[in-house]
């Protein structure tokens, strides 16, 4: 469980919080989407749940463990747990699919001298079984530059798979895509958290698909919670 107790978030400088006393309990199974305009604190939200981002006031508790005070490892290993899927993919578009997916193994640090070396047997495997649950094994060996934009965040749902996590956290995944897409991304999405019983949070501007999917639905504005319920009750136009 993750627990946001009384948040409040600075950046240096800034007058106003980015985030201002956030409680949140966020339990195994939720597929939450974070609902708010461009500014909200959607991102910093996230971003103190992954340990990027230190609190100003109040704690982020993992299993009850204050995260600001974990050692950096315990922080990594947390962070390894959490897979992160990004709004621009951070794929590196010169490899294929697969190595792209392979990265999701490794630490960012060392991610590329990885990715273009050898790997074994029960590592390609791993690499087939998470391609065919985004519906991409065909597309293995394609270089990731070659793929619509549907394709390679489904490639970089792949890769947060490799990491086994049990935790799915999404800045934007599908505000780059058209309509359609983003609705069967979100669709595959949901499907993953699903089959592997993850805590999603999911931070998104389309109402819609947060009414479609949202087992629960989280609304910001100005860095403060203003919604925290089912989906339906929100409301028209909010
Ligand atoms: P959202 O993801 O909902 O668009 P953000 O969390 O990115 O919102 O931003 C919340 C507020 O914090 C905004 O006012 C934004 O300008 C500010 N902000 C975001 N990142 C930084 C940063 N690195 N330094 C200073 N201010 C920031
Ligand atoms: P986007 O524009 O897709 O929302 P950003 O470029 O704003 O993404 O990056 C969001 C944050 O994630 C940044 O702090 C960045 O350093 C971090 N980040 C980017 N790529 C990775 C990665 N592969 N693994 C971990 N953190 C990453």
């Amino acid at each position: 469980m993750i627990e946001l107790d009384d948040v409040t978030v600075y950046y240096p400088k800034a007058e106003e919080p980015a985030v201002s006393g956030v409680h949140l309990s966020l339990y195994p199974g939720e597929f939450v989407c974070v609902l708010g305009p461009s500014g909200a604190g959607k991102s910093t939200l996230i971003r103190t749940i992954n340990a990027l981002q230190p609190v100003t006031e109040g704690q982020v508790l993992i299993q009850g463990k204050n995260l600001q005070q974990m050692p950096e490892a315990d922080k990594r290993k947390w962070r390894s747990r959490a897979g992160m899927i990004f709004q621009h993919f951070h794929l590196i578009p010169r490899l294929t699919v697969q190595q792209n997916v392979l990265t999701g193994l490794f630490g960012k640090r060392r991610s590329f001298a990885n990715a273009v070396g050898f790997f074994n047997e029960s590592e390609k495997q791993k690499v087939r079984r998470v391609l065919e649950e985004v519906g991409l094994l065909d597309m293995a060996q394609r270089r990731v530059e070659a793929l619509s934009g549907g394709q390679k965040q489904r490639v970089g749902i792949a890769r947060a798979l490799m990491q086994e996590p049990e935790v799915f956290l999404g800045d934007e995944p599908v505000a780059s895509l058209d309509p359609g897409t983003a609705r069967s991304v979100f669709g595959i999405l949901k499907d993953v958290h699903d089959k592997q019983h993850l805590m999603s949070l999911i931070n998104v501007h389309d109402v819609a698909l947060a009414r479609s999917f949202a087992t629960r639905v989280i609304g910001l504005a100005g860095g403060e919670v203003i919604y925290d319920g089912p989906p339906d009750q929100l409301d028209n136009g909010n």
